[in-house]
């Protein structure tokens, strides 16, 4: 049984007696055991970032990039491999786990211009004889605490940025998925990254309070689910912690009766269905405004839903794999029922799908629901699987209203071919990120992504200028070099530039 350790001090580390499974989703069986680690572990994460922080923080920001610049060479050069890797614990196809890699490398390319971006700002001239200047200087140890649903790309989201500035950096994977993220580690490492300033420690719960308890850590970004995220989001700040916790969502997309239908139906199926549904910028929602456009945009959707294959990750043809483990198949499984039981219309049932030669697979195939009505707890909830539920508007201001008044605020699409509805939705939703006939409107690495809501606590959102800003602290200069003559000031008032 292979073993999956932590990557301390530029190396594997191994210690203590507690384990979890790491399963094969295409066939059901342990694949590897993924080590369970708490304070002693992290204790000595701590102690190499502390030994490797004062020489990384001298290393010039230009000096910092070129190991941006190499590991993103590396990167490229490994993708095959790291793909494979990602869809055999996640489940994902190779494609998109291709797409999930190369989503957190945009990131890297972003940090390799940190020298630009660090750069502060200056005023000559602020009063007489006196300038002001401000640095973005390094919080020391940082940490992230990741999802499963992707593994590479958001913890690249984090380490990428947080690095380039000039931190050490701990991750806390998923335990669910966890051999990615010590890959992307070596290669930093290999990069010419010095040890003790990228590691990952293993575990739980109790790895994770162990981050949010431990003094040393200056800031904590974390992306999961909503509840753990808002826990996460007060543990760590009553610890007087900088955290950002990004959580869950329930994206719609809304469809005019002017829209594209035929465009909508190909990447809605591709939202809804791709990766399983196991993406938080999924859209596990659609919203037709008015009977006919809905009428019409069931009956196109039918047969595309048929149209999608379901195999095992490593099928290039198939348009998605498994979930990612047996309870989060029952939890998908159970929201299909309850949401037959509270009356929405079971229109296409994915319960009960199976693969031959892989019956022991966590498959479940395309469903789709049809009359879902806003009080229903399945619609209220996260599914986080390949369910769409249909929920029918009579008019634009109720679909705005919908994704408005939900709990979560992630993203939202509007697919429109009118351009003063399109800019009238995206100026008044309730919601962090918006798509215009974009279905996934995951921004590029250079604006930032974050949520409203129960989406994400804390107000600073990920990588972009944003990132720089949240793994930086800010200190301003106000400077005078005096000639040797007296300036006769009044010392003893406040001083101002008047
Ligand atoms: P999760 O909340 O179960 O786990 C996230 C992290 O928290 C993991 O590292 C896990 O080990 C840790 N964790 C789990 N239980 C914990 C506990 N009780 N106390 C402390 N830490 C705990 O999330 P997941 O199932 O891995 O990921 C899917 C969720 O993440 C979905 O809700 C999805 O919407 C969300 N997500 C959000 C974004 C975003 O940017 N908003 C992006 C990706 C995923």
């Amino acid at each position: 049984m292979r073993n999956i350790d932590h990557f301390i001090g530029g190396g594997a580390f191994a210690s203590g007696e507690r384990h979890s499974d790491v399963f094969d989703p295409n066939n059901g069986d342990v694949q590897a055991r993924v080590r369970l680690g708490g304070e002693a572990d992290l204790q000595r994460a701590v102690d190499a970032a502390n030994a490797a922080l004062p020489g990384w923080i001298a290393t010039n920001p230009q000096r910092r990039a070129r190991v941006m610049f190499k590991f993103k060479e590396l990167v490229e050069k490994n993708i095959d491999e790291l793909a494979l890797l990602l869809s055999s614990e996640h489940g994902k196809v190779i494609a998109d786990s291709k797409g999930d890699v190369q989503r957190g490398l945009e990131v890297i390319e972003f940090a390799c211009g940190i020298p630009h971006a660090l750069k502060g700002e200056y005023t000559q001239g602020a009063g007489p004889g006196i300038d002001v200047f401000s640095m973005r200087q390094p919080l020391g140890i940082v940490a992230g605490i990741t999802p499963f649903n992707v593994p590479a790309m958001i913890p690249m989201w984090m380490f990428g940025v947080a690095i380039a500035c000039g931190n050490a950096f701990i991750l806390k994977p998923s335990e669910r998925d966890p051999s990615v993220p010590v890959r992307l580690a070596e290669l930093m490492k290999e990069a010419g990254l010095p040890d003790g300033i990228l590691q990952v420690v293993q575990g739980d719960k109790e790895m994770v309070d162990a981050i949010l308890d431990h003094p040393e850590i200056k800031a904590v970004s974390f992306v999961g689910s909503s509840d753990i995220a808002h826990y996460v989001y007060r543990r760590g700040v009553a610890a007087g912690k900088r955290v950002q916790a990004m959580g869950g969502a329930k994206n719609h997309g809304i469809v005019m009766p002017d829209a594209d239908l035929d465009q909508v139906v190909n990447d809605l199926t591709g939202a809804a269905f791709g990766s399983a549904g196991e993406r938080c910028m999924a859209l596990p929602v659609v919203v037709p405004v008015g009977e006919k456009t809905a009428e019409a945009l069931r009956e196109k959707l039918i047969p595309a839903i048929d149209r999608l294959r379901v195999g095992v990750s490593t099928d290039a043809e198939a348009h998605y794999g498994p979930v990612v483990n047996a309870a989060h198949k029952q939890r998908i499984e159970n929201y299909i029922q309850m949401c037959v039981d509270e009356g929405g219309e079971l229109v296409v049932d994915g319960r009960g799908f199976t693969l031959q030669g892989h019956e022991n697979g966590f498959f479940i195939g395309p469903t789709l629901f049809d009359r879902v009505q806003p009080h229903f707890q399945s619609y209220q909830e996260e599914i986080f699987g390949p369910v769409l539920q249909i929920v029918r508007a009579d008019s634009f201001e109720e679909a705005v209203r919908l994704p408005s008044d939900h709990q979560y605020g992630n993203g939202v699409a509007i697919f429109t071919r009118n351009g003063h509805a399109a800019r009238e939705f995206a100026a008044r939703v309730n919601v962090g990120m918006v798509g215009i006939n974009v279905p996934i409107p995951v921004p590029v690495a250079y604006h930032t992504f974050g949520g409203w809501k129960r989406s994400a606590f804390g107000d600073i959102n990920q990588h972009g200028m944003e990132g720089v800003r949240f793994w930086t602290k800010t200190k301003t200069v106000t400077q005078r070099w005096p000639d040797g003559s007296p300036s006769g000031e009044n010392a003893f008032v406040i001083p101002t530039m008047g």
